[in-house]
């Protein structure tokens, strides 16, 4: 997929949003959309507004202009549990995991559904972040920060989740374990057709698993497009940067 164009049936569509901290707009006209299926990574330097965008499409923050639809329903930042219950998974920045309970107490939490399709879904989750298996029993404070943050993801992936939102997971990993965990993020979008909208600092790996990309700096998208021209475009990239 190439184009917002091409989508037929959006697992997040966004349009005209304003976003934001006390009625104050930090991210403003927002157009963005990702389909099922595609990786779509929201890039740009710190401050740009990339977290708070996810934080109003997990429904956690009230749009204060504009429309959001997250898997086929209104997100208004009033019932954020509502929205999780339509198929969105957010693996926040700081990861959120209770340290002091096992990686399999961790997985748990984000199960859902009977006895065999918890199992089920915990199986699928495995087999896309296969490290983890052998971490069970262990604490998730005693972890790596790349075994933390594949626990992460992988609590994200037992909810099978249509509509997965990652945010800057690299933060302190090694670029090498960025790279794998990238990969994991396009397998999730192969093989589950989940719809996933990945921040990343590290642009060019980003935009190596990422279908299409958009650039946000001080609030506004100054550039997107396919993936593939982004990266071969580094001049416009270090511009739309730049502001
Ligand atoms: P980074 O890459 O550094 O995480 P970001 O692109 O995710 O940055 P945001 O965290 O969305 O950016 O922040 C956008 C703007 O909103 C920043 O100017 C930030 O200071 C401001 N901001 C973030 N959280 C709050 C908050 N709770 N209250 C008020 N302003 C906030």
């Amino acid at each position: 997929m190439s184009d917002t164009a091409s989508l037929t049936a959006p697992v997040v569509d966004v349009s005209g949003l304003d976003a934001g901290y006390g009625g104050a707009a930090v991210v403003r006209d927002l157009r963005l959309a990702v389909g099922a299926g595609e990786v779509v990574a929201l890039l740009g330097p710190n401050g740009a507004g990339k977290t708070t965008t996810l934080l109003t499409l997990s429904g956690l923050l009230a749009p204060i202009a504009g429309t959001v639809e997250v898997l086929g329903g209104p997100v208004d930042g009033t019932r954020p549990h509502l929205v999780a219950r339509r198929g969105l998974a957010h693996v926040p920045e700081d990861r959120s995991l209770f340290f002091d309970l096992t990686v399999d107490e961790n997985l748990r939490l984000g199960l859902t559904g009977t006895r065999s399709s918890r199992r089920a879904a915990y199986e699928r989750a495995m087999e896309l972040l296969p490290p983890l298996r052998n971490l069970g029993s262990r604490k998730a404070g005693l972890l790596s920060g790349g075994e933390q943050q594949m626990l992460a993801m992988g609590r994200a992936l037992v909810s099978e989740p249509k509509c997965l939102l990652v945010d800057e997971m690299s933060l302190g990993l090694a670029p090498i374990i960025v790279e794998r965990l990238l990969s994991i993020v396009r397998d999730v979008a192969d093989q589950t057709r989940c719809g996933v909208l990945v921040v990343e600092q590290h642009v060019q790996m980003a935009l190596a698993v990422a279908d299409r990309g958009y650039v946000l700096n001080n609030g506004r998208v100054r550039l997107e497009g396919p993936a593939s021209e982004l990266s071969s475009n580094r001049e416009l990239l270090e511009e739309s940067y730049l502001g």
